[in-house]
């Protein structure tokens, strides 16, 4: 059995300000190669979380998933609940949305984005994109954004913000 005490050989991984629990779980697992169903099983959490890193909150995470998994990682619980929108906000699982300007400061997929309300940045004030602007790729689920480009034409994330309308 593994203990589910912090793993001394395990990579830790901060988390960025108001980054996605999909973008941020996919980080912690290819810094330590691990599978979804690998890391589920070291935090004692069993299959949950490639339904997580799609979004698919139905059920939705408990409490007890996400100290284990915090723990495990060695973050808190709340930070956790952080990267999932407020309890009073919908959410849309797709498409998968961005900001490229926002993507250029800090390298990771908001959870914002996906919110129902949500159609533009507030702080660059530009619309979110819904698909590459270049290419028309959707964007993969954020836990295999790894790279930073589009997965079909290698566009980066950050210069798709020239092609953001206002
Ligand atoms: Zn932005
Ligand atoms: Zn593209």
């Amino acid at each position: 059995m593994v203990d589910s005490g912090i793993q001394p050989w395990l990579f830790h991984v901060d988390p960025y300000e108001g980054e996605s629990l999909s973008h941020f779980v996919g980080r912690v697992r290819h810094r330590n190669h691990l599978t979804a169903g690998g890391l589920g099983q070291l935090a004692g959490i069993g299959a949950v979380v490639a339904r997580w890193e799609r979004f698919h909150l139905n059920p939705y995470p408990t409490q007890p998933q996400f100290e284990a998994l915090g723990k495990l990682l060695g973050i808190s619980s709340e930070r956790l609940w952080a990267m999932l929108p407020p309890q009073d906000e919908g959410m849309k699982c797709e498409p998968i949305r961005l900001c490229g300007a926002c993507y250029q400061e800090s390298p990771c997929h908001r959870i914002e984005w996906q919110f129902k309300s949500k159609w533009k940045c507030d702080r660059h004030n530009l619309k979110l994109l819904s698909k590459c602007p270049n290419c028309e790729a959707k964007f993969k689920i954020p836990s295999l954004w790894e790279d930073g480009h589009c997965s079909r034409c290698r566009m980066s994330f950050g210069a798709m913000a020239t092609m953001q309308n206002s």
